[in-house]
């Protein structure tokens, strides 16, 4: 059984979750988005071990904390990350656009794929390319769980913008049709902003999906 943790930090309110295996207490971090030393504290209070770091995209608001959050951990975590995303990661994750800069990551060590299976105790979460908001979008899909940690493709009731450089609406629309409504409707959404929602509540009432 997954431990699902979230934290909301950073300045536009970035939902950062440490999820861990009950039973290993290894964790990962999914989207480590601000304040990496807070993160880190929070998985050392619990007495899990932080041992990767998945990112569904690498906008600066969900990789700002990557630098502060690996410094202390030994061994260092795996970072994995979609190769479309790398030239908006080794960009600062597009901080600038903003007047803001964070500070530079280590260089991912893992390259996602559409199919790809990761383990996280006995769980296994499917990562499905979702590009349109970013090119390297990927969300990560555990069946056993029920639950999709979907970044910036769709929100409660609204879905990820499409206007920074790499944006495509159509493809937006198009990823959450076949990679998430394809999903049951029981599957839990925890998005990378606002709360929580399921796959059947935004078939239903999701303003942007006719
Ligand atoms: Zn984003
Ligand atoms: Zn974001």
């Amino acid at each position: 059984m997954l431990e699902i943790v979230t934290l909301v930090l950073g300045s536009v309110g970035t939902n950062a979750y440490i999820v861990a295996d009950a039973l290993s207490r290894e964790a990962v971090v999914i989207d480590p988005a601000w304040d990496g030393e807070v993160i880190g504290e929070e998985a050392r209070r619990r007495g899990w071990h932080i041992r990767q770091v998945w990112l569904t995209h690498a906008h600066f608001d969900h990789i700002g904390g990557i630098a502060a959050l690996v410094r202390g951990i030994q061994p260092a975590p795996v970072i994995a990350l979609h190769p479309a995303d790398r030239s908006i990661y080794a960009a600062g994750g597009g901080a600038a656009y903003f007047g803001m800069r964070i500070e530079t990551p280590p260089e991912p060590t893992v390259q996602l794929q559409h199919g790809q299976h990761l383990e996280m105790g006995d769980r296994i979460f499917e990562v499905r390319h979702c590009p349109g908001h970013t090119p390297g979008h990927v969300i990560f899909y555990c069946a056993a769980e029920k639950v999709v940690f979907s970044g910036d493709v769709i929100f409660w009731g609204s879905i990820g913008r499409t206007d920074l450089p790499g944006g495509n609406y159509d493809l937006l629309i198009h990823s959450i049709q076949t990679q998430i409504l394809s999903l049951p409707n029981d599957t839990r959404l925890l998005s990378g902003h606002g709360g929580e929602t399921t796959v059947g509540v935004e078939r239903e009432d999701n303003p942007f999906l006719g």
